[in-house]
């Protein structure tokens, strides 16, 4: 076995693994169709290589060389389905099929040209680059921008663009006068490695994409509360941390929330029942926040509402229209009778101050809330003050 016979084997295995990668990433990830179009395209790739082989060392030339072409071109066509999928800029797999047909009796009509001619070196590769240039255009148009997305655009487009590189090396240094010539060519060397090269890179940044959006799910997921949809605690601080470092203000809000009586509703409707209420509660509040606050469910039927570049006085705004939106909230599921409440502290939050400090403030006046009685809502004095500062009252 040559050079180019061991390239091309090993460009089968890599190809091979490649496609057995996207199957295992496509069962985690969300872009599971776009991972099973990579899987498919590099498995139909894979074939190339064989192909070429049996070129060299079968009587069939005809019939393989035209395999090889239509693998290769085969496989980038599924690869820029996928790709076209994943950036939201889909391709019909019956278009795909026709410029596939049509670039193979292209590829037939070229066949008996003489090889390393101009006219047969791009007529052979600009089907290729064709498509794969498509790709990085629907990379570079997509509104995913990413450092990642944009390194898949740059490599895609250099992986077009070296096909063409490619005809001209074919031109310059020749390609073998057959197709059985080519695997004893350096041409076949240098076109073999530098396709290795780059069906590596593209298979990693693909790869690469999946990968990162998987773990973007996962932290997503790790910091949401899946009873009411909102953000858990940990997903909250973080939300507050990020909404602080983008404010333009030096004062925000806080105001948390707490169900009042939550275990006899529990006792009365079963804990199903008591689920139905905080999520009943949780979207009385995604509905009546304003869109910039960061919202959160930070235990069991507590809940907190973050309102960056806010005053004191509209954060109890808030809070007291929440109060009456609770008292209305109905449960078809449960009794027509079935009430609830909720008792609210409100904080200030000074930027630079301790986020954990102001939410002591806020629990302080919360429980000052249900000191009071419950269904009502405090209001915690200025932050800077030492703990024990005194609750205004504000009902
Ligand atoms: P208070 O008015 O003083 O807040 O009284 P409460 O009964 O609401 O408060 P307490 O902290 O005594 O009880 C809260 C209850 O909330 C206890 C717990 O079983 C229940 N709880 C916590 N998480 C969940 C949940 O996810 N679903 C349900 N159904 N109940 C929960
Ligand atoms: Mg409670
Ligand atoms: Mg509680």
């Amino acid at each position: 076995m040559n050079g180019p016979a061991f390239l091309l084997a090993v460009n089968f295995v890599i190809a091979i693994c490649f496609s057995l990668v996207f199957v295992v990433v496509s069962t985690r990830s969300r872009s599971r169709t776009a991972a099973l179009w990579f899987a498919a395209g590099f498995a139909v790739a894979s074939l190339s290589s064989l192909c070429e082989l049996l070129v060299a060392y079968t009587e069939l030339i005809r019939f393989w060389a035209f395999g090889a072409f239509a693998a290769v071109l085969g496989g980038l066509l599924l690869l820029l389905i996928g790709v076209g999928e994943l950036y939201g800029r889909k391709i019909k797999f019956a278009y795909a099929c026709v410029f596939l047909a049509a670039s193979t009796v292209l590829d037939m009509w070229i066949y008996d040209l003489p090889r390393g001619t101009v006219a047969h070196a791009f007529s052979y590769q600009a089907p290729f680059a064709i498509v794969v240039l498509t790709g990085a255009a629907s990379v570079f148009l997509s509104t995913r921008r990413l450092i990642i997305d944009r390194a898949l655009g740059a490599l895609l487009l250099v992986t077009g663009l070296h096909f063409f590189a490619k005809a001209g090396l074919a031109v310059l240094s020749g390609a073998g006068t057959t197709a059985k010539d080519y695997i004893h060519t350096n041409y076949a060397l240098i076109s073999q490695s530098s396709t290795a090269v780059l069906v590596v890179a593209v298979g990693l940044t693909l790869l690469s994409v999946l990968v990162l959006e998987i773990m973007a799910d996962e932290r997503s997921n790790s910091e949401r509360d899946a009873l009411s949809g909102l953000p858990n605690r940990r997903g909250f601080e973080n939300g507050v941390k990020a909404a602080m470092s983008h404010a333009a203000n030096v004062r925000h809000a806080v105001i948390i929330c707490d169900l009042d009586y939550f275990k006899n509703i529990n006792d009365t409707y079963g804990h199903h029942g008591g689920d139905l209420v905080i999520r009943a509660f949780g979207d009385l509040l995604q509905l009546m926040a304003p869109k910039s606050a960061v919202l959160g469910r930070i235990g069991g039927e507590e809940f907190a509402v973050f309102m960056p570049n806010t005053t004191a006085e509209m954060a109890l705004l808030l809070a007291n229209a929440l109060r009456s939106g609770t008292m209305g909230i109905q449960i078809g599921a449960l009794s027509p009778s079935f009430r609830v409440t909720a008792s609210f502290g409100v904080a200030e939050v000074e930027q630079g101050q301790e986020f954990v400090d102001a939410m002591r403030n806020a629990d302080d006046a919360l429980y000052e809330a249900k000191r009071s009685g419950r269904n009502c809502v405090r209001q915690a004095t200025p932050s800077a003050l030492p703990r024990s500062a005194p609750i205004k009252i504000v009902k």
